[in-house]
């Protein structure tokens, strides 16, 4: 079947699938502490969801990465990777997975075995208090825990941080130093206004630009070429030699490369993390057993792509969205 190209000639090689919006972790950027989540008869169901994604390898798919909410919160969803594991080396080249690490102790071993072989894990602090309140549960020891059951079970570990003006800042350098001391890359994203949350954005906000910056003050910073299809930059930390990435949406724009599409826990097919046009797949998916009205729909959806995202640092207290990253997938 053809493969997925856009009006602005970029393929979809990229799917992310956000398998749940539920959470057992609220931290302060992401969401409420009273969130309300989708009720359970709205979810696709899992073999739902496996019917998509091998959708979308079927058109030219090569890389899918689990998300959500907290993909490791959803029942059966080891399940769900082990029925996508066929498609490895056959069409697909990648399944990862996106954790906060809190229930990968007793996964990791599974992850392994399903053929998941990298997973990125958050990690906003090492200090215990300030990860209790960013995250607003008291859980940084199962998150190291599993991050080193991810080791030993021989998935590579890349940590996630997301920079916070008050709550990390200062803890930066030491999260790379740490991150690249035990082999893991490290990449920092700036907080992106999506959904609506407790706090004030602005107030949080930390530029990456600047955090850039601060760091060639005291490290030697080499720019790497990599791209993943997505919003990270790269550079090669000369002191550590470990890789430190950039996520910067609001200060770059990082829309040109881009080969990702988002897929919710709804059935819900996003055409950028950004931008509030969506398909929904769920009817076509259920309409029929056979796949034709499904990939028409995923062919029109993919028509609809925007060229960009619609983020402004000027309208940062503002949710771009209404959605949170949790619904979306991060
Ligand atoms: N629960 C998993 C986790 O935390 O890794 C997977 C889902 S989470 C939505 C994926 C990533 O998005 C995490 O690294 C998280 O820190 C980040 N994230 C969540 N909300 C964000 C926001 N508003 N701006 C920037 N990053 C965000
Ligand atoms: Fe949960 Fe991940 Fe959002 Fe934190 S960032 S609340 S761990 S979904």
């Amino acid at each position: 079947m053809k493969p997925l190209v856009d009006p602005f000639g970029r393929a979809v090689t990229y799917l992310r699938v956000s398998v749940t919006d539920r959470c057992d972790l609220r931290c302060i950027y992401c969401m409420r502490e009273r969130m309300r989540f989708l009720p359970r008869d709205e979810l696709l169901t899992l073999e739902e969801l496996e019917r998509l994604c091998t959708a979308f390898v079927g058109r030219g798919v090569r890389r899918l990465r689990f998300t959500g909410g907290e993909p490791l919160v959803r029942k059966g969803f080891l399940e769900l990777v082990r029925s996508m594991r066929r498609h490895l080396g056959a069409g697909l080249d990648e399944i990862t997975l996106t954790t906060n690490g809190v229930q990968l102790a007793d996964f990791a071993q599974d992850l392994f075995e399903a053929g998941i072989r990298r997973v990125n894990v958050s990690v906003d602090s090492l200090d215990r208090e300030t990860f209790a309140r960013i995250a607003r549960r008291d859980r940084l020891p199962q998150v190291l825990a599993g991050i080193d059951a991810a080791v030993a079970a021989g998935l590579k570990v890349k940590i996630n941080t997301v920079a916070l003006k008050h709550d990390n800042a200062h803890e930066i350098p030491d999260l790379v130093k740490w991150a690249h001391a035990r082999g893991h890359d490290i990449t920092l994203i700036e907080t992106m206004p999506l959904g609506e949350i407790d706090e004030d954005r602005t107030d949080q906000f930390l530029s990456l630009a600047r955090v850039h910056e601060d760091m060639r003050s005291y490290w030697t910073l080499h720019d790497l070429p990599d791209r993943t299809g997505g919003p990270a930059r790269y550079v090669r930390v000369e002191e550590t030699g470990g890789r430190l990435g950039f996520i910067t949406p609001l200060t770059h724009n990082f829309c040109e490369g881009c080969s990702r599409v988002r897929l919710t826990c709804t059935g819900r097919l996003y055409l950028c993390l950004g931008h509030e046009t969506s398909v929904d797949l769920r009817a076509p998916l259920r309409a029929s057993q056979d796949d034709a009205l499904l990939q028409d729909a995923i062919e029109a959806a993919i028509a609809l792509r925007p060229k960009g995202h619609d983020f402004h640092i000027e309208r940062l207290s503002q949710p771009a969205t209404t959605r949170h990253m949790s619904v979306t997938g991060g």
